[in-house]
């Protein structure tokens, strides 16, 4: 710390998360981007070719950077990268830049103007998540200007390897991604919102922030600072009595953490159980072995929801029928035995994937997706559901099919899966012929229609994220209508109402697994609507579990 500087300064901003941290800070050094300097009259060809390589070089960086977001923060944040690889394939981006090289601008140049014009009709909208994608866009624009200097690096910048509290202006998607994060302890940055990429980071990993603090002298680097998330405050350089007082707040909130997990976890492997005796299954969401590792370890009862699109958008090709087995089988191998819900692919709308090669629409959230593109595409669909039946002879697997509107819709997909396992027989590969087969309820069309989808299927496990869209005409990805859909709750409760009478007419059962049904004000009212199961994100489970006992 420099000499001038003022010791237990307190500043103010945005909290994320609940905890306080102490530890030195460390001002994080981002690469700096070269900047094209003038120089038209470029040959356009040679340009081309710069171009193509560094895009080219940024579409593998993306991609690995997906594959590791997937693996460290899960796959909706993950999705972020799978935005910025669409972002290399947008048409008007690319025409802008076609337009720049053939008036003789450098690849540099094109670059650059491309991306300013892109960001400026973003900005101009004054929509807060269109200012989040021109964000996207400037990133994306980096990392091909760097590509093209030849100096770009993802791997992490030099980090202190002791445990530190990372001060940063703001940290990109892909600067998020690149840090080496065992050591860090919280982060600070000076600009960005509850919603930046910061935050959710901060929030996926249990780290606090203090995030939008505006100015903060890098003469601190290297001194101790005392993070209150819940506050909103950084105290830098705290003297003796600031820090012994944090250090008693500290020791009496982990006490009181600790209290309540060990609480919890006693109710590990109790069967969640209603005040009214009525058993509820707890299940749990899951994309990947990792999560199903976590699922087990918060004592799920089951999977409730494995996302399959995982599979393929962890690649930059379609899996094989092998491939999607070995992924299955590892992901049974931590299961127990306990039900495991696999739903088939449900791609398309925000889910989107180059190589599926889909083409544009202009409402994505109604289009051609999920099972509607597996319809159309029978040996991609007939794929997966040889692996899950075949993954089906290990562990005890159901099929759940998502965004399903019609009865015709369900006849022709139990058709296909019919067929599927006369193959399988054929060919002497075992399988469970009595595979559980269901549906995602996540369209009024499909709770409306419940008392005659109930008669063809085993379950219906309620989609909740898509439910509310579609109900109250709410896009999911729009943060500025999202406050109605949390304020209107009471449309989806009766149809959720509609689809469980419905269902267990039939006596089959009937889960919740969007996020509705890790809303601990809902439990009560979702329980009332006679929901069996629900299914949380993994480290929902225990809070969920707790919940249920604690109601009617
Ligand atoms: C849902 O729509 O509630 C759901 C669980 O599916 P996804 O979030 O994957 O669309
Ligand atoms: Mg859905």
């Amino acid at each position: 710390m420099k000499a001038s500087l003022p010791p237990n300064q307190a500043v103010k901003g945005i909290g994320i998360g609940t905890r306080k941290v102490a530890g030195p800070l460390h001002f994080y050094k981002s690469q700096a981007v070269p900047r094209p300097t003038a120089s038209e009259g470029c040959d356009p060809h040679a340009q081309t070719l710069r171009l193509k390589s560094a895009l080219e070089q940024a579409r593998e960086q993306i991609g690995m950077l997906h594959r590791r977001a997937l693996a460290e923060v899960g796959q909706t944040e993950a999705q972020i990268f799978e935005i910025h690889a669409m972002l290399l394939e947008d048409e008007e981006l690319t025409l802008a830049m076609e337009d720049a090289l053939h008036e003789g601008a450098s690849a540099e140049q094109a670059v650059e103007r491309a991306a300013r014009e892109t960001s400026e009709a973003l900005l101009a909208l004054g929509d807060p998540y269109l200012s989040a994608r021109a964000a996207d866009v400037k990133d994306v624009a980096d990392r091909i200007l760097l590509n093209l200097s030849g100096s770009h690096k993802d791997p992490a910048a030099p980090s202190p390897d002791t445990p530190y509290i990372l001060v940063a202006r703001d940290l990109t998607p892909s600067q998020t991604m690149s840090l080496e994060k065992d050591h860090i302890l919280g982060f600070v940055t000076l600009e960005g919102t509850p919603n930046s990429h910061t935050s959710i980071l901060a929030r996926a990993m249990g780290i606090p922030a203090l995030v939008g603090v505006g100015q903060l002298d890098e003469g601190y680097e290297g001194s101790l600072a005392l993070l209150d998330a819940a506050q909103g405050t950084l105290i830098l350089a705290p003297n003796e009595q600031t820090l012994a007082e944090f250090r008693q707040r500290v020791e009496r909130e982990n006490e009181i953490a600790r209290e309540h997990d060990r609480y919890l976890r006693t109710l590990l492997n109790k069967p969640a159980v209603t005040r009214s005796g009525k058993r509820i299954l707890i299940y749990a969401n899951v994309g990947d072995e990792a999560e199903a590792k976590a699922a087990m370890v918060n004592g799920a009862d089951g999977i409730g929801l494995l996302r399959s699109e995982f599979l393929y958008l962890s690649r930059d090709r379609y899996p094989t029928e092998e491939e999607l087995v070995a992924a299955y089988d590892a992901i049974l191998s931590k299961m127990q035995g306990k039900r495991t819900v696999i739903r088939t692919l449900d791609i398309g709308a925000d889910k989107r994937i180059a190589y599926f090669d889909l083409p544009e629409e202009v409402n994505p959230a109604l289009g051609f997706r999920a099972v509607r593109l597996c319809l159309a595409r029978e040996a991609l669909f007939k794929t997966q559901l040889r692996a899950i039946l075949r993954a089906s002879a290990k562990g005890t697997i159901s099929v759940m099919l998502p965004m399903i509107v019609s009865v015709e819709e369900v006849r022709r997909c139990r058709d296909l899966l019919e067929e599927c396992k006369e193959e399988l027989s054929r060919e002497q590969i075992p399988f469970d012929s009595k595979i559980e087969f269901g549906i995602m309820v996540e369209t009024p069309a499909a709770a409306l229609m419940s008392r005659e989808l109930a008669e063809e299927v085993d379950f219906f496990s309620v989609g909740t994220n898509d439910l509310t869209q579609y109900t109250l005409a709410i896009d999911r990805q729009n943060p500025k209508v999202a406050s109605l859909g949390e304020r209107n709750a009471e449309p989806v409760l009766r149809l959720v109402e509609l689809a469980a009478n419905a269902i267990h007419a039939r006596g089959g059962w009937i889960g919740v697994c969007g996020e509705m049904a890790a809303d601990l004000r809902l439990t009560q009212r979702l329980l009332d609507m006679g929901v069996d199961e629900l299914s949380v994100s993994p480290p929902y489970l225990l809070g969920v579990r707790e919940k249920v006992t604690e109601c009617k």
